[in-house]
């Protein structure tokens, strides 16, 4: 189980697929909007975001695709985490 686990991350990871913000086209402090890229149909649309731990682990994997509807959950996308500007401690 752990094994079928661990190959089902890699092989994600190897695609490279990822419902993930494509691009940062602008951010202030925490506050960003990013270009977003749906791992499921390809779609693309702007998103505005907030820069810290809980909206890129709970927040953005919740997401719905304007086109097919799915969240990265639905997906079942499993990625590293996306690194935010600043530590999650810092005053920004
Ligand atoms: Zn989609």
């Amino acid at each position: 189980m752990l094994a079928e686990l661990h190959g089902a991350v890699f092989f994600e990871k190897k695609e490279e697929q990822r419902m993930n913000i494509k691009e940062i086209i602008y951010q202030h402090r925490r506050d960003f909007s990013a270009l977003m890229e749906c791992e499921g149909c390809g779609n693309q649309k702007k998103l505005k975001g907030y820069d810290d731990r809980n909206y890129h682990d709970n927040v953005i994997p919740n997401i719905k695709c304007l086109d097919c509807g799915k969240t990265r959950n639905d997906l079942g996308v499993k990625s590293e985490p996306t690194p935010t500007k600043y530590p999650n401690w810092m005053q920004v």
